[in-house]
C-alpha cells in the first residue's frame, strides 16, 4: 500500500521520461550543502510555462506523516494519465461523483486535471524531509523532525523561536538553519506560487495563516474563506486560521512564511488524516487538545505493558498519522487529490496573472498579490521581542518589493523591546530612525553614526539641563504664558 521513498522519487523521474510533455524532473541544490531535493513540474508543456497560475505542493515535511507524500505521488500519477489503477477505486468513484454533482468534472478526475494544465503549472516537492522519512520506513516510526533533529515547520524566518533542541518543535538554531527549508524557499522564490500547500497529518483539516498567532491573518484575499468552504466539499473539516481552530500556535511555519514574504496569495495546509476521523466536522471540538488527550491516555496505558510498549507505540505512530487500510487509504488520496483539483481549478477560474500583467516588472513577473500592509511591517512576538529575521535574500521583482523587504527587515532587527500595541503606534517613526541609522552606517561607517549619537546625546543633555535649572524662568514670564496657553489644545505628533 505505502510506497517507500526511493520507490515515489524514482516514479517521477520514470514519468518524467515516459511523458515529458506533461512532467519535468529536477534536483534543486541548497547552494549552502550538499543536500538537493526532488521537484516535479506538471503542466501541458505544449503551452508553455509563462503566465499560468503556479500551485507549490508540499509533502513529507515531517518525517511519520507517510500518507502526505503518497498524496503527491498519486497526484503525478493523476496528472500524467499513469493512474489507471485508481479507475478500480470505489473511493474514486465516488470522490468523481461528487465533481460531477458540482459542475467540475465532465468524466474523470483525470480528464479534469488534464484540462487545468493548460491554465496552471503543478509544482511538487513530494518528500521534503526525505532522510527522516527513510528513518520511519526503517523502523523510527515516531521521528517527526529531521534526521539532524529539526523541525523543518518551525524553521521558516517569520516568528521564529529558540526552542529546546530536544523539544518535538525544535526549529533549529536559526531561521533556514536547514537545506530543505532552504531549498523549499528557493524553489517559492523562483516560482512565484499563487497558492502553496503544505500537505500534513494527525488530524483533518484546511488551515490558512496565521499559524502563529490566534486570529485569521487581515490581508488574505476576500474570497478566501468562499475558497476554504469549496475546498472543504470533501473534507468536511475543521477549517479557517491555524492558530484559532486548532488552539495550538506554531512558530517559523512555512505557511505563515508564505504568506508574509512572498506574498502568496492562498497559503494553505491541508491536514489530510486524523485517526478516527479527528478533526471532521461532524465529530467537532478542538482537534489537537483532543488528539493531546488521547495520546496520553495512550501512554499511560502503554505505561504496563512491559517490553512490548515501544513496538506497540511504534504502531500507534503510524496510526496516529496514516490511514492503515487500504479502503481509507484510497479514500484519503482519491478525496484530497479531488481538493487539490478544486484549488487549481478556482486558480484557473481566476488568475491573478492577468490582472498583475499590465503593472509586471522590468523580469516580466507578476507582482505579488497583495500590496505591503501596515500588517506586513508590524512586529511579531508577545513577548515583546522581535522575531529574529534574515536579511531579505528575495529577488526584489521591482523597487516596491524591494523596499518592502528592506522595510521588513530594518522594523525586525532593530525593533524595540515595546509592548505590541505600543510597538505598532511607534513603527512609522522606529523604522525612520532605523532607516536614517541604516544609511548613516553604510555611508560614511561607524564613526559617522558614533559622531551623530554623540550630538543628539549632547544636546538631549543640554536640553534636559536647561528645563531642570528652569531656562525658562530665565527667558521671562512671556514664554510660560504661552506654554500655559498651548497646553490647551490637542497635543500634535508628526512622526
Ligand atoms: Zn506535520
Amino acid at each position: 500500500m505505502y510506497h517507500k521513498t526511493d520507490q515515489i522519487l524514482d516514479f517521477f523521474k520514470k514519468v518524467s521520461l515516459k511523458v515529458p510533455s506533461r512532467m519535468r524532473y529536477e534536483e534543486i541544490p541548497d547552494p549552502e550543502s550538499e543536500l538537493s531535493l526532488p521537484v516535479i513540474t506538471i503542466t501541458d508543456f505544449a503551452t508553455g510555462e509563462a503566465g499560468k497560475e503556479v500551485l507549490l505542493l508540499v509533502g513529507g515535511e515531517h518525517a511519520r506523516e507517510l500518507i502526505t507524500a503518497e498524496i503527491a505521488a498519486w497526484l503525478g500519477r493523476l496528472l500524467t494519465g499513469t493512474a489507471d489503477e485508481m479507475a478500480s477505486w470505489p473511493a474514486m468513484a465516488a470522490a468523481t461523483a461528487l465533481a460531477r454533482q458540482h459542475g467540475w468534472a465532465k468524466s474523470s478526475l483525470a480528464e479534469w486535471g488534464d484540462a487545468l494544465l493548460t491554465h496552471v503549472v503543478f509544482k511538487i516537492i513530494p518528500v521534503e524531509n526525505i532522510q527522516g522519512r527513510k528513518a520511519v520506513e526503517s523502523g523510527d516510526a515516531c521521528l517527526r523532525k529531521t534526521a539532524a533533529g529539526v523541525d523543518l515547520n518551525r524553521n521558516w524566518a517569520h516568528a521564529w523561536r529558540q526552542a529546546e533542541a530536544g523539544s518535538e518543535e525544535y526549529g533549529g538554531p536559526k531561521p533556514f538553519s536547514e537545506p530543505e527549508s532552504r531549498v523549499v524557499r528557493l524553489v517559492a522564490e523562483t516560482a512565484r506560487p499563487q497558492a502553496y500547500v503544505a500537505l500534513h497529518s494527525g488530524e483533518y483539516a484546511l488551515y490558512a495563516p496565521w499559524d502563529s498567532e490566534a486570529a485569521l491573518a487581515p490581508d488574505l484575499p476576500d474570497d478566501l474563506e468562499a475558497v476554504l468552504g469549496k475546498l472543504n466539499t470533501y473534507c468536511q473539516c475543521m477549517h479557517g486560521a491555524a492558530g484559532a481552530v486548532a488552539g495550538y500556535l506554531a512558530y517559523g511555519s512555512s505557511m505563515d512564511y508564505m504568506y508574509t514574504r512572498l506574498q502568496v496569495r492562498y497559503p494553505l495546509t491541508f491536514e489530510v488524516y486524523g485517526p478516527d476521523g479527528l478533526g471532521k466536522t461532524a465529530k467537532g471540538g478542538h482537534p489537537r487538545r483532543r488528539l493531546a488527550a488521547t495520546a496520553d491516555a495512550e501512554r499511560t496505558a502503554f505505561g504496563t505493558g512491559g517490553g512490548s510498549a515501544g513496538a506497540e507505540a511504534s504502531a500507534d505512530c503510524i496510526r496516529d498519522y496514516n490511514p492503515t487500510t487500504p479502503a481509507e487509504y484510497q479514500e484519503v488520496v482519491s478525496r484530497w487529490l479531488a481538493t487539490l483539483l478544486v484549488l487549481a481549478d478556482h486558480l484557473a477560474a481566476h488568475p491573478a496573472a492577468s490582472a498583475a500583467a499590465d503593472t509586471a516588472g522590468q523580469d516580466g513577473l507578476p507582482l505579488p498579490q497583495t500590496p505591503p500592509t501596515k500588517q506586513d511591517l508590524a512586529l511579531k512576538g508577545e513577548t515583546g521581542v522581535a522575531a529574529v529575521v534574515e536579511k531579505p535574500t528575495v529577488p526584489a521583482q521591482n523597487a516596491s518589493v524591494a523596499a518592502k523587504a528592506k522595510r521588513d527587515w530594518l522594523s525586525a532587527n532593530y525593533a524595540l523591546p515595546l509592548l505590541p500595541s505600543v510597538a505598532n503606534m511607534m513603527q512609522p517613526a522606529q523604522v525612520g530612525v532605523a532607516q536614517a541609522f541604516e544609511t548613516a552606517r553604510s555611508r560614511g561607517g561607524v564613526r559617522v553614526v558614533l559622531a551623530a549619537g554623540a550630538v543628539a546625546a549632547a544636546g538631549l543633555l543640554v536640553y534636559f539641563g536647561w528645563r531642570k535649572l528652569g531656562g525658562a524662568q530665565l527667558l521671562g514670564g512671556g514664554f510660560a504664558r504661552r506654554r500655559a496657553c498651548s497646553t490647551r489644545r490637542p497635543v500634535r505628533y508628526s512622526v
